[in-house]
């Protein structure tokens, strides 16, 4: 029987205490991205299987291992997205987005899927940050995407990262290199893993991200693609060095890195974190320029990059980053009595309605307790409203810091708009009391 009180394994729930965080690394994420000209895209959780298995591949780990992929009632084969690429180009055609002025840039924040081994970050429910970048075929697009997640890296508060770039090359320069790969692979045949073997004739490159220790060893002395570059691709390569350098960006040549998914051509990149163990890639990402093509769109250069959200907390935990604090209660109102909770209603709803954070008795707690309540969650500022507040139409404003008081008017609530003047007065009561108290 499944344990309805427990979140399936590899997901997790955010918490409302740890909320605040999200929101601020996912803003600063669309911040950033805008700043360099990415507008937000969103697409559905949920695409035909084929999406995927034709961009991110069919020998790779992703599509032969990690996919969620159930038929629907209408006996349709539909997979959850282990990522958001296949689907934002999808869109992308399918909207005719690609025929407009190029470049199209676009980014995304969204939930992703993948049925892997649970572990310190790595999950079954995951969260990406991305950008997609499509029309941009010069070296000065590959620098700019990766300058654009360096700086959303380095807004959020992130420190000590590696950049690493690699050129995989087009499938042209790639067709020697295959040849290359798979006879050193045929040498060592019998040591790889059986979905290794079965990759060897389909797609050798792939025998260089699986995860088994076996494959992984003998992976470590497998020729290197970079040594295989046509003059274009070296060329490209070169171009984005120079760019990197003239954004003033830090990188190392690591001419190992693949990439696990097949649709990567020419510059590949990962940002790499020295603080959170095993799973050290926070971001990785790099141009593909063929996949628009074929799925079907316009031949278009692209390129792009995504960041695991989780990776980046734990980097953010580990470095005992600062966030802008969540928003906390400005003013607890604090009712006696059935009128003055119908008066507390009124004055909470105009304060909000100036923006602030204004809360109320909703338990049907005594005058104690309230204020306990209201100590509790930090309010800043707190009123009694009671029968002789009711009456004098004035209260004291209490500075839960301090515990100084002011006096200041409030409005009969139940005739709201006849007091508008006087509410006016409490909202400026509570500026100048805001003030005084420097306490926001
Ligand atoms: P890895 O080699 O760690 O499996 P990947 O190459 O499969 O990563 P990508 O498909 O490039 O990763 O996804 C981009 C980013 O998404 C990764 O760099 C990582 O930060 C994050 N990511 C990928 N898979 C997971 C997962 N299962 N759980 C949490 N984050 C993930
Ligand atoms: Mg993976």
């Amino acid at each position: 029987m499944a344990e309805i009180n427990k979140a399936i394994r590899g997901t997790a729930d955010v918490l409302p205490n740890d909320s605040y965080k999200w929101q601020f690394v996912e803003q600063k994420m669309l911040e950033t991205a805008s700043l360099f000209g990415f507008k937000e895209i969103r697409v559905p959780v949920i695409e035909h299987t084929e999406v995927f298995t034709k961009s991110v591949g069919d020998t790779t780990d992703v599509v032969q291992k990690e996919m969620y992929t159930f038929n629907d009632k209408g006996d349709r084969s539909i997979t959850l997205r282990p990522e958001l690429t296949a689907g934002t180009v999808r869109a992308a055609i399918e909207h005719g987005l690609l025929n407009d002025a190029l470049p199209l840039k676009v980014c995304y924040i969204g939930s992703c899927y993948r049925y892997e081994k649970p572990q310190a970050g790595r999950y079954r429910e995951f969260h990406q940050f991305g950008v997609e970048c499509f029309g941009a075929a010069v070296p000065a697009a590959d620098a700019e995407v990766i300058s654009l997640a360096s700086r959303v890296l380095s807004n959020i508060g992130i420190k000590n990262l590696s950049l690493e770039i690699n050129s995989i090359g087009c499938p042209e320069c790639r067709k020697n290199y295959h040849a290359a790969l798979k006879e050193y692979f045929e040498g060592n045949k019998e040591l790889l893993c059986d979905t290794c073997k079965d990759r060897l004739d389909r797609n050798p490159m792939r025998i260089l991200d699986c995860k088994c220790p076996e494959c992984k060893k003998v992976a470590e002395n497998a020729p290197v693609v970079i040594d295989y570059l046509c003059d274009d691709c070296a060329a490209h390569f070169e171009g984005v060095k120079k760019h990197l350098d003239a954004a003033n960006m830090k990188y190392t040549v690591n001419p190992k890195i693949v990439r696990g998914l097949d649709y990567y051509t020419r510059t590949v990149f990962e940002f790499i974190s020295g603080d959170i163990g095993a799973q050290a890639t926070v971001c990785g990402g790099g141009r593909y320029d063929g996949l628009v093509g074929q799925m079907g769109g316009p031949k278009t250069a692209a390129l792009g990059f995504a960041m695991g959200i989780e990776r980046l907390m734990l980097v953010l935990d580990a470095q005992k980053a600062e966030f802008a604090p969540a928003k906390s209660c400005d003013v607890y109102i604090a009712p006696m009595g059935e009128a003055a909770s119908l008066a507390a209603t009124s004055l909470c709803t105009l304060l909000r309605e100036e923006g602030f954070m204004a809360l109320t008795d909703i338990s049907g707690r005594g005058l104690k307790a309230q204020m306990k309540y209201a100590d509790k969650i930090g309010a800043a500022f707190s009123a009694v409203i009671g029968d002789n507040e009711l009456e004098t139409g004035k209260c004291n404003l209490k500075n839960m810091q301090t515990g100084d008081t002011v006096e200041v008017s409030i409005p009969d609530g139940l005739v709201g708009a006849v007091y508008e003047a006087k509410i006016s007065v409490m909202l400026e009561g509570i500026e100048n009391a805001t003030e005084n108290f420097s306490v926001k």
